[in-house]
């Protein structure tokens, strides 16, 4: 069907892509992208993603190092392996995987991340970038990247029509609110202490849902013809399920992301991406 997202196709455009930036890096610069991941704790999902991303590492040519720590490691030595590998000219990119445990202040590890090596966008500095309409000077956060970028490969126009966010998360409704705000878009950012969520996300032209609860939106809460992004990942018995009623609400959007096969492997595909902008900014600044 046309008008399911085809997340995984759109991201293989974006690795051939990628993989002849890092050839065309090595051959003029003789360096190699680097990537390095920090793991906390033993969260199914995010072992996962950890894996998916350096499997995408492996087939580009990115060079990619799991650095892995048990739940019960404290900030200290969080920020130490940090400061190491922003010490490395060989890492261009660094992204901790969130969320993390509970002990450990993601707000604090977010600032403590070099912006340049920032790939996944979240230090402070990045984000005011992206606040003031400057996002090309550094990173933004990648699922809110693919989420423009599908919006692109489908020829979807965001000036002028009215997105609704649900969710106001760092990593995806903030940022998403703001990128499509910077595109001229009339936001509404809806999250679990709106009222009555009906009456926001049935008026949304481009609706993009980031809960993590299953189910959440059904085929009354959606306009006719909405382009529809499900964000949501809730794992249940080893199978993945969004936040969107997806088979009910098929037949009412125009366009729809699936879940699975929709925006996560979009943002894998930014990842790659950052991380070849981080390494051309090292050698050309
Ligand atoms: P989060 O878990 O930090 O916060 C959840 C957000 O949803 C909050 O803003 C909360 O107010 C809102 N919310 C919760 N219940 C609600 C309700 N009943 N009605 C309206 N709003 C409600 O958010 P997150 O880290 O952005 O993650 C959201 C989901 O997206 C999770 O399932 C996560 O696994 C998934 N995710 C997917 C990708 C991807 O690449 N596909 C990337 C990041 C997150």
């Amino acid at each position: 069907m046309d008008k399911v997202i085809d997340g995984k196709k759109i991201a293989e455009g974006i690795e051939e892509k990628v993989k002849q930036e890092v050839r065309g890096i090595e051959e003029r610069y003789g360096i190699t992208p680097g990537l390095a991941t920090i793991l906390v704790g033993e969260d199914p999902p995010s072992k996962l993603y950890i894996k998916l991303k350096h499997w995408a590492c492996q087939r580009t040519g990115i060079k990619s190092e799991n650095y892995k720590f048990p739940e019960e490691t404290s900030e200290g030595e969080i920020l130490e392996l940090l400061d190491e590998l922003q010490s490395r000219n060989d890492i261009h990119g660094i992204l901790v995987q969130f969320p993390l445990p509970k002990h450990l202040d993601e707000k604090r590890i977010m600032q403590h991340i070099n912006p340049k090596k920032d790939v996944d966008g979240f230090n402070p500095l990045n984000f005011g970038n992206l606040l003031i309409g400057n996002e090309s000077a550094g990173f933004v956060p990648c699922t809110p990247q693919g989420i423009i970028h599908a919006l692109g490969a489908y020829n979807i126009a965001i000036q002028g029509k009215h997105a609704v966010v649900v969710g106001h998360s760092n990593i995806v409704g903030k940022p998403i609110a703001l990128m499509l705000l910077n595109r001229n878009a009339t936001v509404t950012v809806c999250h679990v202490y709106t009222h009555d969520l009906k009456r926001y996300t049935s008026s949304a032209d481009i609706l993009v849902v980031a809960t993590g609860v299953r189910g959440l939106i059904g085929a009354d809460m959606v306009k006719q013809d909405a382009v529809v992004f499900d964000v949501g990942i809730t794992w249940v018995d080893g199978h993945v399920y969004g936040d969107v009623r997806f088979e009910e609400v098929v037949p009412k959007a125009s366009l729809i992301s699936p879940v699975p096969g929709g925006v996560g492997p979009i943002t894998v595909a930014m990842l790659l991406e950052h991380t070849i902008k981080a390494t051309q900014k090292s050698v050309t600044h």
